[in-house]
């Protein structure tokens, strides 16, 4: 067999010698789509604004997809997925498999085109998109399901057998991959009009009579594995949700014959029980663990592993950019090849690589050192194979003593270690910090200082960010403007803002945020023990991507980041004006993070550093401070056994950073969603003197906790209108909405805010908005 192939640095045509496949026991579970530079992005977004035809994007697909096959296949990874590829998302992908399609979207049947695949995605001009959630604890979103029981399933997408040909054709024989249909049905809600109640998994039989299909195409085209992702098992299950698993799989058993099959699980270990239940599902011939988020895979398979089948071990994190310890992966190999033979054991990646960046190549801006610690997706694939290799007995030492050697340095480096930051956050561990006074008492003192009227309003942080002013900050951080001129653009643009809000007559007022580009990275970039990359972007739905910074060292505050700024702002009014940070959970939890700390500990550092800010604020006369945690949620371990953990040492920290200040000043904190019914308690814990949430898409699931009966005596603001919406919110309904709120909430504690900031709006949608919160809040203020 001769192959054709694109080479990953030019796009020119070459041909290589046929590779050598089933050499090393090697696995990657799935790789990112984006490109080592979005190239997908960008021929996503060029088509959907029809600057390009679907040919073209086509043809983007198909260089990224061949490039990703050869570069696995020149590795020497033996198992390379295939249909790991999507044009927006996984589960969207298997809903147009299934023919799942809403009868909104008029999809008359046939195979789904992009026309009805993206109108599911993004919407259209007559309807409106599917909904979108996080998959599972990563900052990836996908498309769900929605189903009932006149779904009419068919098999109408052949994406799957399509991709598995295109690699053969290319000469890399692929193991193609689905999302497991339990998986598929366990993150799918009902359609709207179906019951709530409704049992997802009663479709079972009807989903897998199309998975038949596509396995038989499968078979049909000369594939000899196939993988099926089911990490729902990870999940906290009930039992009649493990025995669909055995129901599905022994009823797919004999289309799955002749097939090797391998179950893929990630994210998490196993629960016992689900163990069990997955370790004797028949058909099966191969299992894959997360053996590095999983702490107590080991234990289990330890404790048994069926015989004659195979354990995926997913060694190498793909979560994380760090380069893998490649000594301790092999000894923890060695020892599983004891428990399951030789030839059973294969080496893999802990998770789809999706959840990486791309490629560390094309980092030209950070040095050598840190460089040498990391690993993306491109460096984890050649890690896996170096550790098939030396399983094997051909171990590459140039390679593992130069991770060895990378790996030490990080260790001893002094840019990661200070010895006093260390000190200082391992003294908090075990404590409870909180504010002397309680929150009533504060609210009191404040209000002697702030004066403010009842129902006071605010808005959450940023305001419109408009070309101009993204140009000022790209042309001062390229050096092309001085400082001086930037200082003087910012000051202007600050300016402006205050003049609107007082202008608008908010009571509590803000900067606006003109000198961020990111409320994570702005904060990172001036505290130590961050680094940024070029190119480093994880997708995080469609042709979305964030570019999360590197925590790699003991975080600590060189000097004030906010002060010059705040002190400005309040220098130009007399009313309020909010200090505005960004919170200790939030930056941990949109970062790539320290892999040889516990993640409470780099929390507890960032606290202290942002500790250290808000007193300085204090000082320079700011009353009011809000301290961002909107990803506090985000952490939440996906098992509620590790949930309680968790947002002890998160709300600990949280209140770490404000435990300095005197009783009149006012800490607000803001979150960007609102299911925390099942964290309010938490988050009356965080002890903030003010809560603004987001509020108004919930359909007012936000105040059901308060109608139940929750206290709550802080000063809360539950969004009045949607920020994400370019619509202008009417003043009837923006008081309708707070008198909702006064049914359940006091009105003493009660704020009128927006629900979150407004950097992606333009100042005509926000001046009128903003008037018609404020004429709401006085029309309802005349009536208390
Ligand atoms: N203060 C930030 C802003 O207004 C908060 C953003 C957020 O919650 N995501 O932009
Ligand atoms: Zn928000």
């Amino acid at each position: 067999r001769s192959s054709l192939f694109f080479t990953h640095t030019n796009k020119e045509l070459v041909s290589t010698t046929p590779t050598i496949q089933g050499t090393m026991a090697s696995h990657i579970v799935g790789y990112p789509r984006m490109g080592p530079k979005r190239e997908l992005k960008f021929a996503l977004e060029s088509f959907w604004e029809g600057k390009s035809s679907a040919e073209d994007l086509r043809k983007v697909a198909a260089d990224l997809k061949a490039s990703i096959w050869k570069q696995m296949a020149d590795a020497g990874i033996k198992y390379i997925p295939s249909n790991t590829f999507s044009w927006y998302d996984h589960m969207l992908d298997t809903s147009a498999l299934l023919g799942a399609v809403p009868p909104r979207y008029g999809w008359s049947g046939g195979e789904i085109g992009f026309d009805t695949y993206f109108s599911m995605a993004r919407g259209n001009a007559s309807v409106p998109a599917m909904e979108m959630t996080k998959w599972f604890d990563t900052n990836y979103h996908f498309i769900v399901p929605e189903l009932g029981p006149d779904m009419n399933f068919t098999y109408a997408s052949h994406k799957a057998v399509d991709e598995y040909k295109e690699a053969k054709a290319l000469g890399v024989d692929t193991v193609p991959v689905l999302v497991g249909p339990v998986t598929y049905l366990l993150l799918s809600k009902p359609a709207k009009g179906v019951d709530k109640s409704f049992c997802l998994l009663s479709l079972l039989p009807k989903v897998l009579g199309v998975y038949k299909e596509v396995v038989a195409d499968l078979k049909a085209a000369g594939a000899s594995w196939i993988q099926f992702d089911e990490p729902a098992l990870v999940l906290d299950l009930e039992s009649k949700e493990l025995q669909a698993f055995t129901a599905a799989y022994s009823e797919f058993a004999s289309s799955l014959s002749g097939l090797n099959v391998l179950i893929e699980t990630y994210f998490a270990d196993v629960p016992a029980e689900a163990y069990k239940t997955l370790t004797s599902l028949s058909g099966v011939t191969a299992f894959g663990f997360d053996l590095v988020r999983g702490t107590k895979t080991l234990d289990l398979i330890k404790g048994g592993f069926p015989s004659g089948k195979h354990l995926f071990a997913g060694v190498v994190d793909g979560r994380n950019i760090w380069a893998n310890d490649l000594s301790a992966s092999l000894n923890t190999l060695k020892s599983l090849e004891g428990i399951v033979g030789k030839d059973n054991l294969v080496v893999s990646s802990s998770c789809s690589l999706l959840h990486t960046a791309v490629d560390l190549v094309n980092e030209t801006k950070l040095d050598n050192e840190i460089k040498s610690w990391l690993a993306f997706a491109a460096q984890k694939v050649v890690e896996v194979n170096a550790l098939a290799k030396a399983l094997s007995g051909q171990t590459d030492e140039a390679f593992f003593s130069s991770n060895a050697s990378a790996l030490a340095s990080r260790k001893s480096s002094p840019r990661v270690t200070n010895a006093d930051v260390q000190k200082a956050a391992a003294a908090l561990k075990g404590s409870d910090h909180r504010r002397a006074t309680n929150v009533t008492a504060r609210l009191d003192a404040q209000q002697k200082k702030l004066n403010l009227p009842i129902l006071p309003t605010t808005t959450i942080g940023s305001f419109p960010q408009t070309v101009e002013l993204r140009r000022v900050r790209r042309e001062y951080k390229a050096n092309k403007i001085s400082e001086d001129e930037y200082v003087k653009a910012i000051k202007e643009e600050i300016r402006k803002v205050v003049e609107l809000q007082e202008e608008l007559d908010i009571d509590v007022l803000v900067h606006g945020e003109p000198e961020r580009n990111d409320m994570v990275e702005y904060f990172g970039e001036q505290l130590s023990g961050f680094a940024f990359t070029v190119n480093g972007w994880v997708q995080s739905y469609g042709s979305r991507c964030v570019k999360p910074p590197i925590i790699y060292g003991d975080v600590s505050r060189p000097k004030p980041m906010t002060v010059f700024w705040s002190s400005a702002a309040q220098s130009m009014t007399k009313r309020p004006m909010k200090g505005m940070l960004t919170g200790p959970v939030t930056i941990l939890n949109w970062s790539f993070v320290r892999n040889d700390q516990p993640r409470s500990e780099t929390t507890y550092q960032i606290a202290l550093a942002i500790k250290d800010e808000v007193e300085d604020l204090e000082k320079a006369g700011i009353t009011v401070i809000q301290i961002d945690e909107a990803a506090l949620r985000e952490g939440l371990p996906l098992r509620k056994s590790e949930q309680a953990d968790y947002l002890k040492w998160a709300v600990h920290s949280f209140r770490i950073t404000n435990i300095g200040v005197q009783d009149t000043t006012q800490i607000h904190t803001h979150m960007c969603y609102s299911n925390f019914n099942d964290i309010i308690h938490s988050i009356i814990d965080m002890d903030a003197d003010v809560i603004t949430i987001e509020n108004s898409r919930s359909d007012e699931k936000l105040l059901s906790v308060f109608r139940e009966g929750v206290k709550y005596g802080a000063g809360i603001g539950p969004g009045v209108y949607d920020i994400h919406s370019p619509r202008i919110p009417p003043t009837e309904e923006i008081a309708e909405r707070i008198n909702k709120m006064l049914a359940v909430l006091e009105k003493d504690i009660l704020w009128v805010n927006p629900d979150c900031g407004l950097k992606t709006r333009k100042y005509p949608e926000v001046k009128p908005a903003l008037t018609n919160m404020v004429e709401a809040t006085k029309v309802i203020r005349k009536q208390l």
